[in-house]
């Protein structure tokens, strides 16, 4: 079976670390997690950065950060994982769907103009699949507006727009380590930002709303345990170093599915000039003539494991009951968008013959 994903990271690389943490005994809130996220903010060139336990809970801090409250409207990119709108819905904030591009996937700078209104309190734009194409232009509406942009960069570690990295956009980014990402510490997540004001607020409320004065704990708020443990850490840092490398890699191997695949018919993700995509997933818009799902089914039974793109958040069960209006893009692109396998020595040429012969079938 050719799977769909498989993790930057071996035992080996981790061992002499891990066992140092088991000999000392100290699992948490140690050397390795401040090394982590000390790496992050180098690596992203940002002041903060705090590990949490996924993007999810990153996403909801930054929501509270910002005083969001309920009743409160923010505007979201339509297609992405449910976390981005859950973590809204869980606060009684109201979603707005902005619809994306049919090309980058992305918030479609437009949509956000038109369903601006005097509820929004702020904007949470996706880097869909990793792709931060338009994020400027995003950013530039928000601070003509004066709305907050959280960064929804999930999926979006190393990649950027004109030299500026995923993350470093919005008032605060959030980025997730689990293993469907290219950067995986199990489970696991991070919250960036450069703005001061909101240090003391992370500081406390990731730490049960605790601060440690003269010797003893002052719960001077109410606050969460959402941290990182260390042997996560360790991960984490060995990824990191390799990253740009591996980005590079999937880059080519890109490239070379779209030589196979754009004559068949398939449409790849795009990205602007002055991008830098990380390739999160590698993803294509199928032939407007084919079944993906029967596609999906066909290559599996040919032992390539492959998924969908992601998903229209206005178009779930639970969202259509609330809401009623289906955005047409997102819907579009989650019924007719192909996840292919994408890493070193995955076989390419294999992948888009099977393909070939599924077209011809
Ligand atoms: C994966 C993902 C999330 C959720 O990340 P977790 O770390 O699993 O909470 C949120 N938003 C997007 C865009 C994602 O791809």
């Amino acid at each position: 079976m050719i799977k769909l994903i498989q993790p930057y990271i071996s035992f080996d690389e981790v061992k002499k670390d891990f066992e140092e943490i088991f000999d000392s005994g100290w699992l948490t809130k140690g050397k390795y997690i401040q090394q982590f996220m000390q790496d992050l903010q180098h690596y992203i060139n940002i002041k903060y950065a705090y590990a949490t336990t996924s993007a999810t809970t990153a996403l909801s801090v930054c929501l509270k950060a910002l005083n969001i409250q309920s009743c409160d409207e923010v505007i979201v990119s339509d297609f992405s994982f449910p976390a981005t709108s859950n973590v809204l819905e869980d606060l009684g904030i109201k979603p707005v769907f902005a619809d994306v591009c049919l090309s980058s996937f992305n918030m479609l700078p437009e949509e956000l103009e038109r369903k601006i209104s005097n509820k929004t309190k702020a904007v949470i734009f996706v880097h869909a699949l990793g792709n931060p194409s338009g994020i400027s232009r995003i950013q530039e509406i928000c601070k003509y507006y004066k709305i907050p942009l959280i960064e929804d960069a999930a999926c979006a570690i190393g990649s950027s727009e004109l030299g500026i990295k995923a993350g470093a956009f919005g008032d605060l980014g959030c980025f997730s380590f689990h293993p469907r990402k290219l950067l995986t510490t199990g489970e696991g997540g991070a919250v960036v930002f450069n703005n001061q004001c909101f240090e003391q607020f992370f500081e406390i409320k990731l730490n049960h709303g605790a601060v440690y004065h003269q010797g003893k704990f002052d719960f001077i708020d109410f606050g969460y345990n959402y941290r990182l443990p260390e042997l996560q850490a360790v991960m984490g840092i060995k990824q990191l170093k390799k990253l740009d490398k591996i980005i590079q890699e999937r880059n080519q191997i890109r490239e070379v599915y779209i030589q196979y695949l754009k004559p068949l018919g398939f449409q790849e993700q795009e990205i602007n000039q002055n991008v830098i995509f990380n390739v999160q997933s590698m993803v294509f818009v199928v032939p407007k003539n084919i079944s993906r799902n029967d596609l999906i089914t066909y290559l599996y039974e040919n032992g390539i494991e492959s998924t969908l793109g992601t998903y229209c958040l206005s178009g779930t069960s639970f969202s259509k009951s609330k809401y009623k209006d289906v955005q047409k893009n997102a819907k579009f692109l989650e019924d007719s968008t192909l996840t292919l396998p994408c890493y070193q020595g995955v076989d390419v040429e294999y992948i888009s013959q099977t393909i070939k012969r599924f077209l011809t079938k």
